[in-house]
């Protein structure tokens, strides 16, 4: 299933022919009062969301989809937590030798671990990226981005997968420079994550799907997650060693080599093989 956030915190189910208003099906998310819970109440309950649509298939109105806004699909994620440079390409082409190679991915792993992101930063595909500092470089970097369904700690490599709501594409706005990831890669709508979420039971080889950015229609990243050096789940496992994931924690897993700078002005063009593309222009802010 593809489902949408859009408009006025509308939901939408994606067809292959426009968005279905199924706004009704959030009905089963459960009241809650202050403290709020440190999660995202749709992805933790989408299991029961999606029995209520396809329950009520008749329900709801048809809408263009250029005619909406659309939102991040997850709207209060507890944290956005990612992994650095995450494609062999970037590797010395010298280190193709498997055993080599696999110590290089633990050392890796072990060395730069993962980074967050302040969920303030995050934007859906209907939004703009702004730039704040247009002194400095700003970059964009595609990733697959992996939402997390179901809580866990200390997640094994082989039951990771199970811990996996589903896919979007999600764009890693960074300034490049000397101070930490966590602060050039967390100014407001520096985290865009679309167009739509992709249930994992529609991804069944997210291992292998191609990813490709454009900027104002010039090819700038194209790589396929075959090549992620630490797959999904050695990320699910290593990061869930160190923190508790939570329904809604938004995973960007690194980009591929071809990362470039983004001005005022550009358009970003970006997708990932079945799950849609994105398109977001790039201003300046204030
Ligand atoms: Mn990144």
């Amino acid at each position: 299933m593809r489902l949408c956030r859009f408009d006025e915190n509308r939901l939408g189910l994606v067809l292959a022919d426009g968005i279905r208003d199924v706004t009704f099906a959030l009905s089963v998310i459960p009241q809650s009062t202050y403290p709020f819970p440190r999660h995202d109440m749709l992805i933790a309950q989408l299991a029961e969301v999606q029995e209520r649509i396809l329950g009520e298939p008749d329900r709801g109105d048809r809408i263009d989809p250029d005619e909406v806004t659309l939102l991040s699909p997850v709207a209060n994620p507890g944290k956005l937590f990612a992994a650095p440079v995450n494609y062999k390409a970037h590797l010395d082409e010298a280190i193709a030798d498997e055993e080599t190679f696999s110590r290089a991915h633990v050392r890796q792993i072990q060395e730069t671990g993962l980074f967050l992101k302040a969920t303030s930063s995050l934007i859906g595909a209907g939004s703009a990226i702004n730039i704040w500092h247009p002194d400095r470089r700003t970059d964009h970097e595609i990733e697959l981005a992996v939402i997390i369904g179901k809580s866990g700690r200390d997640i094994t490599l082989e039951s990771a997968m199970d811990h996996v709501a589903g896919y979007s594409i999600g764009l890693d706005i960074t300034i490049r420079g000397p101070e930490e990831r966590s602060l050039r890669k967390s100014l407001d709508s520096y985290s865009v994550l679309g167009p739509w979420l992709v249930t994992a039971a529609e991804v069944s080889a997210p291992h292998a799907l191609d990813l490709e950015l454009t900027v104002d229609g010039e090819v700038r990243q194209r790589a396929n997650t075959r090549d992620l050096i630490i797959d999904i789940p050695a990320l699910i496992s290593f990061a869930s060693s160190f923190y508790t994931l939570e329904p809604g924690d938004v995973l960007y897993t690194g980009t591929p080599e071809g990362v470039g700078p983004i001005v005022p002005g550009n358009e970003i063009e970006a997708s990932i093989t079945g799950l849609g593309s994105l398109k977001i222009p790039v201003e300046q802010a204030r």
